[in-house]
């Protein structure tokens, strides 16, 4: 991973959600899948990541693109509103595949510590619609990268190639 180069295991895939879905709102609930997320993760891992197809919220929002614990462990992650045929538009996995990233490192930004960034272009910038995530980048603005390698440091992880 370029903005985070630190490596990735990919475990395997487990069964859908079902604890965490609301009937009345049809969706899952996010906190309870990263509770889960929490529980499973290994302690030969610095960070787990959850991915799910399902559509996430919390009881505050309407949806959330994903979830993470401030400076924990553990995140999840829903591709269920970055895909263009959620919008009804022409499927574009170029495009799925960039919004999942940047959404990716966004909550692994948490995980490490980082907060929402004012900066527009910053993958740390909240974004509540596609639009917002399509206009940001998946690299972490100078401050932010500033903070993210004083945390791999602090950890003992070492940041670059
Ligand atoms: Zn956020
Ligand atoms: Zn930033």
């Amino acid at each position: 991973m370029d903005t985070l180069p630190v490596p990735v295991r990919v475990l395997p895939s487990i069964e859908s959600p079902v604890y965490a879905f609301d009937p009345d709102r049809k969706q899952y609930y996010s906190t309870k899948i990263l509770r889960y997320i929490v529980n499973s993760h290994s302690d030969s891992a610095l960070r787990t990541i959850g991915i799910t197809a399902v559509d996430l919220f919390i009881p505050i929002l309407t949806y959330v693109f994903g979830e993470a614990q401030l400076d924990g462990k553990a995140a999840i992650v829903s591709g269920a509103r970055l895909k263009q045929e959620y919008y009804g538009l022409k499927p574009d996995k170029r495009l799925y595949v960039e919004r999942l990233f940047k959404e990716l490192m966004h909550e692994l930004g948490h995980t490490f510590g980082l907060t929402h960034c004012d900066l527009s272009y910053c993958v740390m910038h909240l974004s509540n619609n596609v639009i917002g995530i399509d206009k940001k980048t998946a690299a972490f603005c100078e401050n932010h990268k500033d903070q993210l390698i004083n945390k791999l440091k602090e950890l003992e992880i070492p940041y670059g190639k």
